[in-house]
């Protein structure tokens, strides 16, 4: 986790917001059902979180967490204790000792819930091992969900949300980073990217160079804090904007899906004469259409206009 945030010429901006504990406090003692409970927790705005999200970390007979201090702070600005419940620490470094605890919790029938630092567990922070060993030994596995910055970054980004793809942090060693672009250059979705603010300004020449300076991008900062900022344009626009400039705060980078070049009427026929040589006009539009990226309608029209002509 990257707490440059802390520091910067933004100035500091606190992961959890200084707020009065709530009187008498919101979340409700509920009977929560054995299991793995995920909770998502606040990506900046403490409030940002769900009531059942409190319920649970009220309720639960254990607690886990990436960052016990952090979790703690959460609960406390909640006005929730830990009270004498087991609160475990779970993170990348160690999930194989922590691991069998958790797990002897739930063979024991009790109620587990773990958070991570910030945001949707799992989601680039830990809690996949751990959910696959808790649904492996048959253990229920459920969630409160809640923040996520990609979620958050993609549904302010204005870019089309029809068909996305989390891909996560990009490789830090250069070969398998530009391996890494052209391998996910050309997917037909919109991209979310999460970055360092180190090495932003490298990510953004990088991209330019292997997926095209005008391609859309939108970069969000430090989103739901103080400071929270979404610049929207292209990869070669953000690159030029932020040029040497400092970069402070947490990243979020929204990529646009690359754009479809329409293919040349010509081709297109030319593509299709070869296709009704081997098939049905059906079949061969259906190739086409899918091998060119168009609709299947148009290219069935063009195909039965060009057998017609042919007969
Ligand atoms: N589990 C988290 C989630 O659901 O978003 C992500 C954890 S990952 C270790 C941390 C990265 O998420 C940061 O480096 C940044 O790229 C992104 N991130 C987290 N909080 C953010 C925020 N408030 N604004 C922008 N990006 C954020």
């Amino acid at each position: 986790m990257d707490h440059d945030d802390d520091d910067g010429a933004t100035g500091p901006t606190p992961r959890l917001e200084a707020m009065d504990p709530p009187a008498g406090g919101v979340a409700r003692r509920v009977a929560l059902a054995p299991g793995l409970w995920f909770v998502a927790t606040p990506i900046g705005a403490a409030r940002d979180i769900t009531l059942r999200g409190l319920d649970i970390l009220l309720s639960a007979e254990v607690l886990v967490a990436e960052d016990t201090r952090t979790l703690r702070h959460l609960m406390e600005i909640h006005g929730l204790k830990v009270g004498d419940r087991p609160l475990i620490a779970y993170h990348d470094h160690n999930g194989a000792e922590a691991r069998p605890r958790i797990l002897r919790a739930l063979a024991e029938g009790r109620s587990v819930a773990y958070c991570s630092e910030a945001g949707t567990p799992v989601v680039a922070d830990p809690g996949y091992q751990l959910a696959r060993a808790a649904i492996e030994a048959g253990h229920p596995v459920s969630a409160a969900p809640g923040p996520s910055a990609a979620i958050m970054a993609l549904s302010v980004s204005g870019q089309p949300s029809d068909r996305f793809m989390f891909v996560g942090f990009p490789p830090a060693q250069a070969g398998a980073r530009a391996r890494w672009c052209d391998e996910i250059g050309s997917i037909p979705a919109t991209l979310i990217l999460y970055e360092s603010p180190k090495r932003i300004h490298r990510l953004l020449g990088e991209l330019c160079e292997h997926w095209g300076e005008m391609r859309p991008a939108t970069l969000c900062r430090e989103l739901t804090k103080r400071f929270e900022e979404v610049r929207r344009g292209t990869l070669g626009g953000l690159r030029d904007g932020i040029g040497d400039a400092t970069v402070k705060g947490e990243i979020v980078l929204v990529v646009g899906r690359p754009m479809v070049v329409a293919p040349d009427a010509a081709d297109v026929d030319a593509a299709l004469q070869e296709a009704l040589g081997r098939l049905r006009v059906k079949d061969a539009a259906a190739e086409v259409a899918e091998a060119l990226g168009l609709p299947r309608r148009d290219v069935y029209q063009r195909a039965l206009a060009l057998k017609e002509g042919a007969e």
